[in-house]
């Protein structure tokens, strides 16, 4: 016979579950709570107060409630007080942030990253810099929980290795073992793929908030991806699914970074848009794998998310050339998108990062893409969204990966981390 769960457990378990609540859905009173939770009022009272005396949350009186008789104690996060580093690795900017409880960025660092090779010490030694600097103004009774990244490509599950990240040039990179040297806060950096937080940020506090399936795509350099089905992000047998950016949708077409061709992400990425656009120069076809040698840099300013955001802001201002290229984008992206809702079904499809603006600027291929080729039960009722958190998006998904542990035990964490 098993054992059921101890005391314990539960009280463990109760005490992650009001922390998400308040840590989500900010500042909530003792009565919602009892409802929402479905446990006693004197359950409530005794993990509200587990949870005070810890310093995670704080009880107050609500404002003029104008309701008679003794309101109900409001629980907010201590969101000043406790805190996690967030950061994120694209192919051209490096950020960090430091995130308070409840999801509030309290400060925030950036800078360009060169694209070319991964220098590993360099990067982890500008992240770590960011993060002494944003300590160095926190208040001395300040506590950091935990810390986790946001990186353009795949991320072995547990140990924070980037398998792969073409757009990165990373190949088996032991990151978030030497970010956490960096950091030498004694606590692990959790890594994660970055349109896979995104994902989970926009699921858990943005425009994806309440819906349960849905499919976010990620536009930076290449086109990346998270699925969230049921709940839960799809990340497959070994946590690399969920790579949207290289299905292909034009067997025969352009070279893509992963080695193969007509990917998704080699139709609709960065380099597509502005060879499309006439933003950059077009790549002749010998030059296609330059055999071991650099190729000739690129003027500054003709590519990057600045790049993208000019060709669909030329179009909109009747740019013809600007106009032909986001049609034809539109129509790989709304070919792609057919195939995710035929076999998804999702409720949403949100647009991020660099999509966003690619998105708006060629709905209507999309949405004839969709009518062409989704099938009707699977299209009927679905939405097209554009991200909420727009480019923080990486930063607040890394954030919630880096409040994981702390939800899942409060005590445990908090008493490791002060003590
Ligand atoms: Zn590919």
């Amino acid at each position: 016979m098993r054992a059921g769960p101890s005391q314990e457990d539960i009280r463990r378990h109760n005490l992650g579950a009001l922390l998400r609540h308040v840590h989500l859905g900010g500042p909530i009173s003792r009565a919602e709570l009892t409802s929402k939770m479905g446990l006693n009022r004197s359950t409530i009272m005794a993990l509200t107060s587990d949870l005070t005396a810890a310093g995670l949350v704080r009880e107050e009186l609500p404002r003029e409630t104008g309701r008679a008789g003794r309101p109900s104690l409001v629980v907010r996060p201590e969101s000043a007080r406790v805190y996690v580093f967030a950061f994120d690795v694209g192919p051209d900017r490096l950020a960090a942030a430091r995130v308070g409880l409840g999801g509030v960025i309290l400060d925030r660092r950036e800078s360009v990253r060169e694209r070319g090779p991964f220098k590993l010490d360099e990067l982890t030694g500008t992240l770590a810099g960011f993060a002494r600097q944003m300590r160095r103004k926190t208040r001395p009774d300040t506590v950091c929980v935990g810390a986790a990244a946001a990186v353009s490509g795949g991320v072995r599950k547990g140990d924070g290795v980037v398998r792969f990240g073409p757009n990165l040039k990373a190949e088996e990179v032991p990151f978030g073992e030497e970010l956490g040297r960096r950091l030498g806060l004694g606590l692990p950096v959790s890594v994660g793929n970055d349109a896979n937080l995104a994902a989970l940020a926009e699921h858990s506090r943005g425009i994806g908030a309440a819906v349960r399936d849905l499919i976010y795509l990620h536009g930076d350099v290449g086109i990346g991806g998270g699925i969230i089905a049921g709940g839960h992000l799809l990340g497959g047998h070994d946590g690399y699914g969920g790579e949207v950016g290289h299905m292909v949708v034009n067997p025969g077409g352009r070279a893509c970074g992963c080695g193969s061709n007509g990917c998704l992400e080699a139709e609709v990425g960065e380099r597509a848009l502005l060879e499309s656009a006439g933003r950059t120069r077009q790549r002749q076809p010998a030059e296609q794998e330059p055999p071991g040698q650099p190729r000739e840099p690129e003027p500054p300013g003709q590519r990057g998310r600045d790049a993208v955001r000019a060709v669909v802001e030329g179009a909109d201002r009747g740019d013809i050339m600007a106009q032909d290229a986001l049609t034809r984008i539109g129509d790989w992206l709304g070919l792609g998108v057919a195939n995710l809702v035929n076999i998804f079904n999702p409720e949403m499809v949100i647009f991020g990062g660099t999509l966003r603006e690619i998105y708006l600027g060629s709905a209507a291929q999309v949405r004839t893409q969709l009518a062409l080729h989704a099938m009707a039960p699977q299209r009927e009722r679905l939405r097209l969204r554009t991200s909420a958190l727009g480019d923080a998006a990486t930063l607040v998904g890394a954030a919630e990966l880096a409040f994981a542990h702390v939800l899942s035990d409060p005590l445990e964490v908090l008493a490791r981390v002060t003590g």
